[in-house]
């Protein structure tokens, strides 16, 4: 037997070691020790965590590193920010856009970051974005799973052609329907805004991902009524909350009730930690807050929770690189969930719970899966995180799609060892219980 590819001796996410992975035809063929065949290719993974591909569940590819064009955001608030987007939007051209989301796909690909869903404004009546991304996620099919939302980042209701541009966008194939509650000129609006558009999906059976209360107020309670209105459509387990920062400044007893809420309708969360935390509690002198959602009150509701990058070098966001591990790695310390399992709960989020959200077929590394995987230089997922370890490589459907050297550095230093291969501090027993 002849397979096309074997990763041999890799360590799993969930624990099991020593294990190879073969694949054949694009999918995976066999996950188990020793298998004894050959393949066209054999990659040695000496030990080394192979996962299923990083997911983005919220990117704003239209507006990635455009850092710059045509000013820096000063105050770094979402209010500039999306100032700033307005002052962009007409500059921009089909061909700009194209080039920098295909560039940033580049990057993405070389991160293990296989599966994107992102954000594209509506608001432009050109509709420019959404034909320019509409064509990357042609292009790069192959490699990355890029889903769509129409985004009305001017309001449904404040931008006076958003409702019309969001219907042409799903009509030419865009895959979600997106909003802003919160950016709407009242509390009524936004609610109103909830309905239509969860009514919107409903009609053309379509997911729901709506950027719901990314503010500081606590009376920002726009996340109830997408509860309410997907239990009242049926539409549960294909809606999600991005961002609901507001949560982390609401009142106790009222969260108590509210997260009930979102289980029974099983309505996802993504927080996007990198976003959350340098843009929320703005407005505060000190203590100043975090603004990222509550993380582990969720996790302990049996909600889907999936870590989104949100922004890479655009009006929002000055940095970022395209790399998940940073997102989770930002996500467990503000949530400060830091237990062995807490961490590799988050190296979750930036894997199988986007794919969950996203509703990814094919997605995992059990047999008849896509064959799509990385490897890193890390032991486990927690030293994944800890160390934003190397892609190794990168598979696609059973083929290397990007590959990276190991980090090692070799040290001058009389008595001391010649390399360092930062992989090679992992502890030695990091069970819970250990020590
Ligand atoms: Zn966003």
């Amino acid at each position: 037997m002849t397979f096309d590819l074997i990763v041999r001796n890799a360590t799993l996410p969930d624990g099991r070691t020593g294990i190879d992975i073969a694949c054949e035809s694009g999918r995976i063929a066999a996950v188990e020790p020793s298998i004894a065949a050959d393949a066209g290719r054999v990659i040695d993974a000496n030990g080394h965590l192979v996962s299923p591909p990083f997911v983005d569940p919220h990117f704003h590819m239209d507006a990635t590193l455009s850092l710059g064009i045509p000013r820096m955001n000063r105050s770094g608030t979402l209010l500039e920010g999306i100032a700033l987007w307005g002052e962009l939007k007409p500059l921009l051209t089909r061909e700009a856009v194209k080039e920098r989301a295909l560039r940033y796909c580049d990057l993405a690909v070389s991160q293990g970051l296989l599966a994107i869903r992102t954000h594209v404004d509506v608001c432009d009546d050109r509709l420019l974005a959404v034909e320019a991304l509409l064509e990357v996620k042609r292009e790069v099919a192959p490699y990355i799973d890029l889903q769509l939302c129409a985004f009305p980042q001017d309001g449904y209701y404040r931008s006076p052609t958003a409702a019309e541009n969001l219907e042409r966008a799903l009509d030419l194939g865009v895959d979600v329907v997106g909003g802003i509650p919160h950016f709407e000129r009242t509390m009524a609006d936004g609610a109103r805004s909830v309905t239509a558009l969860c009514e919107i999906a409903e009609k053309r059976g379509l997911l729901v991902d709506l950027h719901c209360d990314e503010t500081d107020d606590p009376m920002s309670r726009h996340i109830e009524t997408l509860a309410y209105e997907t239990q009242r459509l049926g539409l549960h387990g294909r809606v999600n909350g991005s961002h609901l920062t507001s949560m982390h400044s609401m009142d106790n007893y009222y969260v108590s009730k509210l997260l009930a809420l979102m289980a029974e309708a099983r309505v996802s969360a993504i927080p996007n930690p990198l976003i959350n935390i340098v843009i929320q509690g703005r407005h505060d002198t000190y203590p100043k807050r975090r603004g990222m959602t509550r993380v582990p009150e969720l996790r302990a509701h049996g909600i889907e929770v999936a870590f989104g990058h949100d922004c890479v070098m655009d009006p929002w966001y000055s940095l970022g690189n395209a790399d998940m591990l940073e997102v989770a790695a930002m996500g467990l310390h503000v949530a400060q969930m830091t237990s062995r399992d807490d961490m590799r709960w988050c190296f979750d989020r930036v894997t199988k719970g986007g794919a969950a959200v996203m509703h990814l077929d094919g997605y995992g590394l059990d047999v008849g899966c896509n064959a799509d995987m990385v490897l890193l230089q890390a032991a486990d997922p927690i030293e994944a995180i800890r160390l934003k370890a190397t892609r190794l490589a990168v598979i696609r459907r059973g083929r290397v799609i990007a590959e990276t050297p190991a980090r090692v550095a070799s040290l001058a230093l009389p008595g001391r060892p010649a390399t360092v291969d930062p992989a090679s501090y992992a502890p030695k027993d990091a069970s819970e219980d250990a020590g």
